[in-house]
């Protein structure tokens, strides 16, 4: 037994250096004063003065010297709240990625921090002496002057009071300070409270419905091994990535929840990171169904009071496991053991605005730190990912079947150039011949279809055919799409500018105009002509945003009961979700996005060609059926996706991107500046040559106008960065260019977007 005498605490530190939420990539020194010495710690919440008023700031380190020698240091304000908000590896995240992202820290703290937070901390003081007049007033008496007003308020209400109500009276700065030592003289008792945000309570649909308890199915051979080798890597307890490449409906799932049950079992917490759109009602049930209680789950049509009580399970360590998009990465884990990225191939992961942080990449960090495994999930991995699975940084687990056993779907192009070439296509349709026979031959057989096409609306333009005139956003360099339901309008799918739509062309006058392309209401009005018989439901955002709250849950779960025939839609429906009764998918349009301004436009259609054709056939025994129409059906991406061979697609693209030094071959950072006054941004424009530090391996492309020349009536340049892949010079470079740039740029707006994923 040791027998050491206690230490004599050294000194507390005198400073503080505090983040502040403002666009400046400093912390801010401060005097602790003697009251708050000790108390004050590291990711605590603190009222500091700043300019003439005060400001909330988060305590980032602690220090004997002030690390600012400019003027004089102020004293904090105040504290608010013992407990950190920000724990230590939630505030070596937030580092990170201030550094990697050259974001202000402040600020990149503030998106770490959950929102309720501000303001929403209450703190509940209790009179502890007499509520008899005589004797109150007595103790009273006995109270130091100063205080003595705050303990009569307090005093006054038998069931004490919260200090927003104190607040209007006493002023915010210095009353917790001042209720603090009133609790210290044992005049009144001090509770902290996380209050629920009063009125504006959305009721919201449960995104779980209450399941019975699913006992795990029998791993087969192949997910059995990947279990085996994360909870290998899970005992050693370190930092190990593992990409997770299993076909679409090969079991996945199952297997990391296993693993989770693993961590659990090791008294570790658990993260899976999921991308918004595939956080479906169903994919939600099936995780309560297994970690029931120890769930707590994160996602974007959750109310601020249910997110909180979320976050607070998570917090008091009651839910060990954590399932959310993207910010879920933000998570109060102390004890994480595992991280799961599902679908890591998903350019939703990158936030494009604010702090444009990659989720994925983020996960890596934050696991690395903790000494937690990584598993990268997907039936059609990032190059970037496959790369690293190639050059040996992640370990990589193959499931190569499906799990229930059901073949995988066949899946055949349609040429719809030859079909027009035919007349086998009639003009303005969009359901060419191999597609509607093969819809004709499902719907007979009593099985169920699930239709594409990545553009919403009824069309991208409506277009004078006189004149050639077409409406454009007043806002945007963008046309507006035509849409006809609910009621004909034209809206921008920027900035959401809507105007009812007329028929006559403002221009020459011209009496019908026509709509032009595809969109998905086109594509609903034709099945409904074709057959109507069958029964049919659009999903897309806009049927989502008018059917009201649940409509997205509630045609999912009757399409995968198989209360209607035919769904169709964007994105929305080829994500992730299992429906057991579809036969055929059509991919409507699968070059739609191949001529995109970006280098992976041919990675992502060959992704979401793969991953919406892999919804086909995920029960049966024979095959499921996939027609994929396109306009080129010799394009490498097209015909890689037809035997969803993520390696050949692989070994087409590598080269192309080796050439053009874009990644995985290179890394790439994205400057944007913007301005409301075209001219000043010009002006600004013609100067950033000027600032562009010459670096050896580091490449500046532009400045160019971006190809969204004007987005909600600011006009947008860009400069493309890049740097071959192992470089460490990119970083540096955007520094330099940012220290002169700053200084002068005035109206215009300077955002910098390392690993970029939109080019727009
Ligand atoms: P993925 O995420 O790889 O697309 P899922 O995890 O959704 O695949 O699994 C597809 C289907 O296979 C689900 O219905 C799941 O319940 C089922 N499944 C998973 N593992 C097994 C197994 N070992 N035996 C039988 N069915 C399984
Ligand atoms: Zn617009």
């Amino acid at each position: 037994m040791s027998s050491a005498a206690p230490l004599a605490a050294p000194p507390a530190p005198r400073f503080a250096q505090v983040a502040l939420p403002l666009p400046l990539r400093t912390l801010f020194s401060y005097h602790i004063p003697d009251e708050l010495l000790g108390l004050c710690r590291p990711g605590g919440l603190v009222l500091v003065p700043f300019g003439k008023g005060t400001r909330q700031g988060i305590v980032w380190e602690l220090s004997d010297e002030a690390a600012w020698s400019g003027g004089e240091i102020k004293p904090l304000a105040d504290l608010l709240g013992e407990e950190p908000v920000l724990d230590e590896a939630q505030r070596h995240l937030v580092d990170w990625m201030a550094r990697y992202y050259l974001h202000p820290i402040g600020l990149t703290a503030w998106t770490a921090l959950p929102p309720w937070v501000e303001g929403e901390r209450k703190l509940r003081a209790v009179w502890l002496g007499s509520a008899r007049p005589a004797e109150k007033s007595q103790a009273l008496e006995r109270i130091p002057a100063n205080l003595r007003e705050l303990a009569a308020a307090v005093a006054q209400r038998s069931h004490g009071l919260l200090d927003s109500t104190l607040a209007g009276k006493f002023g915010r700065p210095g009353l917790e300070r001042r209720l603090r030592q009133l609790a210290a003289g044992g005049w009144l008792a001090l509770e902290e409270q996380w209050s629920v945000p009063e009125g504006g309570r959305r009721r919201e649909r449960p995104l779980v419905e209450e399941l019975p308890l699913t006992p795990p199915p029998r791993l087969n051979d192949e997910q059995q091994i990947c279990v085996e080798t994360i909870r290998h890597a899970l005992e050693r307890r370190r930092f190990a990535p593992f990409l997770l490449h299993g076909v679409t409906g090969s079991g996945k799932t199952e297997v990391y929840f296993q693993a989770v049950e693993t961590c659990l079992a090791q008294g570790r917490q658990a993260l899976l990171l999921l991308p918004e759109i595939a956080l479906t009602p169903q994919l939600a049930g099936r995780f309560r169904a297994r970690f029931r209680e120890g769930l707590a789950l994160f996602h974007s049509g959750q109310s601020e009071s249910r997110r909180r009580e979320e976050w607070l399970r998570v917090k008091r360590g009651e839910a060990p496991v954590v399932a959310g998009a993207r910010s879920a990465l933000f998570a109060p884990l102390e004890r994480l053991g595992l991280v799961v990225v599902d679908e890591e191939h998903e350019s939703s992961y990158k936030q494009e605005e604010g702090l444009p942080y990659h989720g994925r990449d983020m996960a890596l960090v934050r696991a690395r730190r903790a000494g937690a495994v990584v598993v990268l999930s997907s039936a059609t991995p990032s190059l970037e990912s496959l790369a690293n699975a190639a050059s040996g940084k992640y370990a990589l687990l193959r499931l190569t079947r499906r799990a229930t056993g059901a073949p995988m779907p066949r899946v055949e192009l349609s040429d719809l150039t030859q079909a027009t070439r035919e007349k086998r296509l009639i003009p303005g349709h969009l359901l060419g011949p191999d597609l509607t026979s093969a819809m004709e031959e499902t719907l007979a057989a009593g099985r169920q279809v699930l239709l594409f096409l990545n553009r919403r609306g009824y069309a991208p333009a409506l277009l004078c055919p006189r004149c050639g005139f077409s409406f454009q956003c007043p806002h945007c360099s963008v046309a507006l799409t035509y849409h006809a339901t609910p009621h004909p309008s034209l809206r921008c799918h920027y900035c959401d500018f809507r105007q009812p739509a007329r028929d006559v062309c403002p221009r020459c006058g011209q009496q019908s105009l026509s709509r032009f392309g595809p969109g998905d209401q086109r594509l609903e009005k034709e099945v409904r002509e074709r057959f109507p018989e069958a029964r049919c439901a659009r999903l897309d955002r806009d049927s989502v945003a008018s059917g009201g709250a649940g409509a997205m849950e509630d045609i999912l779960e009757q399409f995968a009961e198989g209360t209607f025939e035919i769904l169709l839609g964007t994105q929305m429906v080829a994500k992730g979700h299992h429906f057991p009764g579809v036969a055929l998918v059509g991919v409507v349009l699968a070059d739609l996005g191949l001529n995109q301004p970006d280098f992976r436009a041919a990675e992502r259609t060959f992704q979401l060609t793969a991953q919406v054709a892999g919804r086909a056939g995920r029960e049966d025994v024979s095959p499921g059926r996939v027609v994929v129409q396109c306009h080129d059906p010799s394009h490498y991406a097209l015909r890689a996706a037809l035997s969803q061979d993520v390696e050949r697609f692989r070994q087409l693209e590598e080269p192309l991107r080796r050439e053009a030094g874009f990644p995985p071959f290179g890394r790439l950072a994205l400057i944007r500046f913007s301005c409301e006054d075209r001219a000043a941004g010009e002006l600004f424009k013609s100067r950033t040559r000027g600032w562009m530090p010459q670096v050896p391996g580091v490449t500046w492309l532009g400045p160019v106008e971006s190809p969204l020349f004007k987005l909600r009536n600011w006009f947008r340049w860009q400069i493309l960065v890049k740097e071959a892949a192992g470089g460490r010079r990119l970083h540096g470079a955007l520094e330099g260019f940012l220290a002169l740039a700053t200084a002068e740029s005035g109206p215009v707006r300077l955002e910098i977007n390392v690993d970029p994923q939109s080019f727009q």
